[in-house]
């Protein structure tokens, strides 16, 4: 029996936020979405700089349409519902600006908080 897992919470004055369509648990700000422009298996998804209550599983190395990559997928540490990857490794220059950096779907994200 390990200790469950505090969830973070995202401060209430950074208005726009992603939450785990699951859970509701919160994923990310809106403020370190880097990119719109991805694709994930169940369609569009976004690029994230930082993000919070995940966990990481092992990377490995994939082949993805921009080359070679070692990526881990990543779940909601609060439903453990695949949410996308993280690249930890990328081996092409151009897209070297990746690394560290996290994929979430979009069909497992809602916004949450003064979108408008
Ligand atoms: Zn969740």
């Amino acid at each position: 029996m390990g200790k469950r897992k505090v969830e973070e919470f995202l401060p209430d004055e950074c208005h726009r936020r992603y939450c785990c369509v699951h859970c509701r648990a919160h994923l990310a700000n809106h403020d370190e979405l880097i990119s719109k422009s991805f694709q994930g298996s169940q369609g569009k998804a976004y690029l994230f700089n930082k993000v919070v209550n995940i966990s990481c599983g092992r990377a490995e190395e994939r082949f993805l349409l921009t080359g070679l990559h070692a990526v881990a997928d990543i779940f909601c540490s609060s439903c453990k519902t695949t949410l996308g990857w993280k690249y930890e490794h990328a081996f092409e220059a151009s897209q070297k600006y990746k690394e560290g950096k996290f994929i979430i779907e979009l069909a497992h994200m809602v916004k949450d908080n003064g979108w408008d």
